[in-house]
């Protein structure tokens, strides 16, 4: 279902395509690299769009009603770096380069070894010649399978550890969505990787409402007292709805409010939390550099709290073996 916009934005990225980046790959003699460069290109200036829609949209509602006020905003810039680098940088294009080629692989070598990805609408005939209810079922399946992982990556210390980073800004504002560790994001690609292997996942069928779905993400994180109302709430998830996931008392393995884009799984799996509160953001455990630190600060920081976190868990699982052991020894 491609749209005038989506034209516009394949004919941008063809220009840029001819002008800047095929001439790089010539000069270099990268020819291998050719037929996916559009490709590269096309989810940039997506990225750039979607960056600058959100901008837009939620700059104006973080100023008008902050839940609060900021002396210094100088905590948000690593979380800028972080957005610029998942959406439009670096990110999308190491996931081409890497995960394309490993999920053409494992595709191949799952065919050559009789298994067929099966596609959504196969597996439920009814779905077969209503492409927008379809994609809704996808949307809907892989938020559920979000949902099961960021469940986990609060269920395991040293995965925890990883993902305290997301929950260590305690100016959390729209900007905050794609603030991860990158060995969280791996395991989030890997997760991905599964899903769309086991129910397959079309090719970038309706990017407009897959951009729709992020901006209701990076929306949730903004610092703006909103809410969708009773029923708004319980369809989309709300920037109040987030925020509890992301307040001092959630942050940790015992949490709340998981879900991403749609809040019934929380209500299905009973970790709902629908109460009217705005609670501060952060997580009093996370060490320091992992809350103001720069970027590669950050990163470091997560690295060795998970792997001081997965420490305590073998000493501790030791000394409950030990307790348990009878006396007579
Ligand atoms: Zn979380
Ligand atoms: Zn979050």
């Amino acid at each position: 279902m491609f749209t005038p916009l989506d034209r516009i934005f394949s004919i941008i990225a063809g220009w840029i395509d001819q002008n800047a980046i095929l001439p790089i790959l010539y000069h270099f003699g990268w020819m291998e690299w050719e037929e996916l460069s559009f490709d590269w290109m096309l989810i940039c200036v997506y990225g750039v769009f979607a960056l600058l829609v959100t901008y837009a949209i939620c700059w104006p509602l973080e100023a008008l009603r902050p839940i609060e006020r900021w002396s210094s905003r100088k905590a948000v810039l690593p979380d800028i770096f972080y957005t610029v680098l998942a959406r439009v940088g670096v990110l999308p294009i190491v996931s081409f380069l890497v995960f394309y080629q490993v999920q053409v692989w494992v595709n191949g070598f799952v065919v050559d070894h009789g298994y067929i990805p099966p596609m959504l609408e196969t597996l439920i005939p009814p779905l077969l010649g209503h492409p927008v209810l379809t994609f809704l079922a996808y949307a809907l399946i892989l938020d559920c399978s979000d949902y099961w992982r960021h469940r986990l990556s609060h269920s395991f210390r040293g995965w925890y550890a990883l993902h305290a980073l997301h929950h260590a800004q305690r100016q959390m504002s729209f900007w905050s969505d794609d603030r991860n560790h990158l060995l969280d994001d791996l395991i989030g690609a890997l997760w991905f990787g599964v899903v769309a292997l086991a129910i397959g996942i079309p090719p970038l069928q309706f990017p407009l409402l897959l951009m729709f779905m992020r901006f209701v993400e990076s929306l949730s994180h903004a610092n703006v007292r909103l809410s969708f109302g009773w029923l708004g709430d319980r369809l989309l998830v709300s920037p109040r709805f987030h925020r509890i996931h992301h307040g001092l008392l959630a942050a940790g393995r015992v949490s709340c409010n998981y879900g991403a884009v749609f809040p019934i799984w929380d209500m299905i799996f009973g970790t709902a939390d629908f109460s009217d509160a705005w609670p501060a953001t952060g997580d009093r455990n996370a060490p320091e550099a992992m809350v103001s630190g720069g970027y590669l600060a950050q990163q470091w920081g997560g690295l060795t709290h998970a792997w001081g976190q997965m420490r305590a868990g073998h000493a501790k699982r030791k000394a409950a073996r030990r307790q348990a052991r009878p006396l007579s020894s």
